[in-house]
């Protein structure tokens, strides 16, 4: 089978496509025939060394597609079985083994490439809005690059709670985009000279003066110090990625002057960490994709043979929504 490698830490061109054998699954696993694999922010931190990690390894951790084969063990899928993922290492492959208890069933309606987009990006969503900071009517949130992949999902779910969303990105196209994801404000911060002086500024300008009760932040090093002045007495600041690199340490007093501020930096896997947990993301973000509920939209399609392509565009600030290889 074709499979995408990254042979060492590296840019985009470490990315190689290689034959490799078919996975074998274990007896817990089930193998499936990739249909879309999800192209993600951390794969490129797996790829440039950001998070440590072994090479050469088979790139890629979502998608969706048919389960071909059953390990031993495996008691609730079969083969035909239509089937997405969120954390299977090598799915930017045309067959991968993803354990059985990774395996979302997917709704009668969602087609293979929404349902490859949504079990990261839209997980990462519903727990940022249903758990982290659970929003209610009248909250009033700022979020970053809201017409990315996790942005346009992230926008349409607080906007449901009844929030008002206050968004940025990079481009009058991205700006088009969130809007219709739900926002109520939007800034395009690629235009201001001093985004850590002047975004707190509008924020507060369009918050009467308080700023908001929760900044969504997955831009990271460049918008900080901008999120951490843009909260009012009391907020929180959700810091879930580092799309622009990581923040620097931080001085925890800090949040004292700042207004008895809290930060906190969660990530997908502690909140699916239960099967139980996990079905239950899936299905709040999955039923309402197929009943046509919740827009996936899908920005970007590469060969898998263009992995190194798809990288680039989306380190380069060039996507909007949702970017899948297809095998
Ligand atoms: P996106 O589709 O959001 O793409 C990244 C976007 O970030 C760009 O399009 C761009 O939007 C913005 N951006 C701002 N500065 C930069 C920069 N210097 N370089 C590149 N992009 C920049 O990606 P994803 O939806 O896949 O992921 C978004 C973030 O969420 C990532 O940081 C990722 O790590 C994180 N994440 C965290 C999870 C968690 O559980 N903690 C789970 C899933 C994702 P614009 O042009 O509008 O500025």
């Amino acid at each position: 089978m074709r499979a995408v490698v990254a042979t060492r830490a590296g840019g985009p061109e470490v990315l190689d496509v290689v034959d490799r054998p078919e996975p074998v699954p274990r007896p817990d696993e089930v193998l499936v025939r990739v249909a879309a694999a999800g192209v993600n922010f951390i794969d490129t931190y797996l790829r440039t060394g950001t998070y440590p990690t072994h090479y050469p390894h088979v790139v890629g951790s979502e998608g969706a597609g048919e389960v071909v084969a059953v390990g031993a063990d495996v008691t609730t899928l079969a083969p035909g079985d239509r089937v997405a993922w969120a954390d299977a290492p090598g799915s930017y492959a045309e067959l991968v083994a993803v354990p059985e208890r990774s395996a979302l069933v997917v709704p009668p309606g969602l087609d293979d490439r929404a349902a490859a987009a949504l079990p990261l990006q839209g997980m990462t969503a519903h727990y940022l809005t249903a758990s982290t900071f659970p929003l209610e009517h009248g909250h009033d949130v700022l979020l970053h690059a809201a017409a990315g992949g996790v942005g346009l999902l992230l926008t349409q779910l607080a906007a449901a709670r009844g929030a008002h969303v206050l968004a940025t990105v990079g481009s009058a196209e991205k700006e088009t985009l969130a809007r219709a994801a739900g926002a109520a404000d939007v800034i395009r911060y690629r235009e201001l000279s001093d985004l850590t002086a002047e975004l707190p500024a509008l924020v507060r300008d369009r918050t009467g003066g308080r700023g908001v009760h929760v900044v969504y932040d997955s831009v990271g090093k460049d918008t900080f110090e901008a999120s951490l002045a843009s909260l009012r007495t009391r907020g929180t600041l959700v810091l879930f990625g580092g799309s622009s690199g990581q923040v620097p340490p931080f001085d925890l007093q800090r949040l004292n002057a700042g207004g008895s501020l809290f930060v906190t930096r969660p990530t997908l896997g502690h909140h699916t960490a239960t099967r139980d947990e996990l079905e239950w993301r899936w299905r709040e973000v999955a039923d309402p994709a197929a009943a046509g509920a919740l827009d996936v939209r899908v920005g970007a399609t590469f060969p898998l043979a263009d992995a190194a392509d798809a990288h680039r565009a989306l380190e380069g600030r060039a996507t909007t929504g949702k970017v899948l290889l297809l095998p």
